[in-house]
């Protein structure tokens, strides 16, 4: 050798590097039932999750209606970031006021409108009721959207003060048929202080008033109870859904909007986060905002190593997603198994959670993500096909799908999304796509999806014996699997005569 460097046949002496249909999970004594199965985890140093999973920051994954879907059930949705900043702002606010408890543009009536006009005024709105204001105080340009909040509240008035049985007219004005014993809480009222107002007055709504007795929001009974029914919701200090957002690498702008809209998690969104410049523009972005930044994607210890002093959390994926391409156009990647393994070595030691990105098809993949090290999941396929994900429902062939699209797609990146592949894409001809576009079954609710899931898991914590996620990444122990033992694993020798909710051959 004409200098020191290792001979190129010394290179083809390579380590083994493993995914998901290479390993399984080993199975142990046990007395952990499925259902006793705790999911708690962190997906960020910050953010805790009832459910360890993540719907992907894909443009035909995540939008409000998804986020606000995965956070009920208690995950965490990622927004992308094909989307202009001031959408994406509108969309963070979305999640945020979904489930809150005051609502802030409440449907008012003023006491000289007549009957037949507040009742066709709450019909379009779809409301049964509405405080009654004095809007004379509230400047003209804010009576309309959103009503008169900020007036003083003279009463409430419902459907049932209004129906022609009773003794006002449709052309009588509102002050002589409303009810003018009100009753109304303070802004700070707790949902169960609302509800016994409700049960012991017999009142379906509380409209909520300053201490001058002005309308600031109203509290209604549908809306508490809805609350109740998410108990393992994904919700932040003020008990609003969690969300996260996708920026880009060198995106400050849309970090900053993201942050100050309230976001939770900051996604850093790039293929290959173990760019120098990447790395750089992150750690600046992580200094300027509150909300905690998860870095990726990355694949190897080096790359967790480069960013584990100032990551909130690590993301893992070099090319195993089912619309990627980057293996076979740039010749780089690595097995999901051996990449989540590698970067948790690093990351356990200072506490950083890390989430596995891409590649999982079935719920035994997401278990064994765990199980490698990863405290979280995050899916695209798996989701796409959902009624929360954008767009529509498709038939083709007698068959129901809905389309699902790589962010290297040629279509996603003349959407904007070039710059996760570091690529300044100005014309289509310049494009070197590391994505497909693609249609995926159509398979119904995200809750339905997430049931099984969710549960496939717990199932796969309680073979390792396993309470908590924690407990289940110390006792989860792999053995590897041959061809013939994969073969094995499948429905093998049977005709399949009725679909299985978590089960298609192809992972679909
Ligand atoms: P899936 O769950 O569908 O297997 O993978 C989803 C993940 O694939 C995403 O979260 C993202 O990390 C990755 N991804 C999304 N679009 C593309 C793409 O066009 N190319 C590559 N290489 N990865 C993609």
């Amino acid at each position: 050798m004409a200098n020191d460097r290792e001979s190129f046949s010394e290179k083809l002496r390579v380590p083994e590097s493993l995914t998901f249909d290479d390993v399984l999970l080993r199975p142990k004594e046990s007395r952990v039932e499925p259902d006793a199965a705790d999911t708690g985890t962190h997906v960020s140093r910050n953010v805790e999750l009832q459910v360890p999973v993540l719907s992907a920051a894909m443009d035909t994954v995540t939008e409000s209606e998804m986020a606000i879907a995965m956070a009920r059930e208690g995950g965490l949705g990622v927004l992308h970031r094909n989307l202009s900043v001031g959408d994406m702002v509108a969309e963070i606010e979305r999640v945020k006021r979904a489930d809150e408890l005051i609502i802030r543009d409440v449907v008012t009536a003023s006491p000289d409108q007549t009957v037949r006009e507040v009742d066709e005024m709450m019909g379009e709105a779809g409301v049964s009721g509405a405080p009654v204001v004095d809007d004379s105080g509230v400047p003209e340009g804010q009576r309309d959207d959103g009503g008169a909040v900020g007036g003083e509240v003279l009463g409430i008035i419902s459907g049932t003060d209004i129906r022609p049985f009773l003794e006002v007219g449709e052309s009588d004005e509102v002050r002589e048929a409303m009810t003018d014993e009100v009753i109304t809480a303070p802004e700070d009222v707790s949902p169960r202080e609302a509800l016994e107002l409700m049960y012991e007055h017999k009142i379906e709504r509380v409209p909520i008033v300053d201490e001058g007795d002005r309308l600031v929001g109203l509290i209604t009974m549908q809306g508490i109870l809805q609350r109740r029914e998410y108990d393992s919701a994904a919700r932040d200090g003020e008990g609003s859904l969690r969300v996260g957002a996708a920026v880009g690498p060198f995106e400050a702008d849309r970090a900053a909007a993201a942050d100050d809209a309230g976001a939770d998690v900051l996604f850093i969104d790039c293929a290959h986060a173990h760019n120098l410049d990447v790395i750089e523009s992150a750690r600046t972005i992580k200094e300027e905002v509150a909300a905690d930044v998860v870095v990726g994607n990355v694949g190897t210890r080096e790359a967790a190593e480069a960013v584990v002093d100032f990551a909130d959390g690590i993301k893992v994926g070099i090319g195993p997603g089912s619309i990627c391409t980057t293996r076979v156009v740039t010749g780089a990647g690595m097995p999901q198994i051996s990449a989540v393994a590698q970067v948790a070595d690093v990351a356990a030691l200072e506490g950083v959670p890390v989430i596995a990105d891409g590649g999982i098809r079935y719920s035994g993949d997401a278990i064994k993500a765990i199980a490698a090290g990863a405290d979280a999941v995050m899916l695209g396929s798996y989701f796409a096909g959902t009624d929360e994900a954008p767009g529509r429902v498709v038939t083709m062939n007698g068959k129901k799908y809905k389309q699902y699209r790589g962010m290297g797609s040629v279509g996603a990146m003349q959407s904007g999304g070039g710059e996760r592949y570091l690529k300044d894409v100005e014309e289509d001809d310049d494009m070197v796509p590391e994505g497909v576009e693609a249609a995926t079954p159509y398979k119904g609710t995200l809750a339905s999806e997430l049931h099984q899931l969710v549960g496939g898991m717990r199932s796969g914590m309680g073979y390792v014996g396993a309470e908590t996620i924690p407990e289940f990444k110390d006792r989860a122990e792999f053995v590897r699997v041959s061809q013939a033992g994969q073969h094995e694993g499948h429905p093998h020798d049977v005709v399949i005569t009725d679909e299985a909710p978590n089960y298609s051959p192809d992972g679909s």
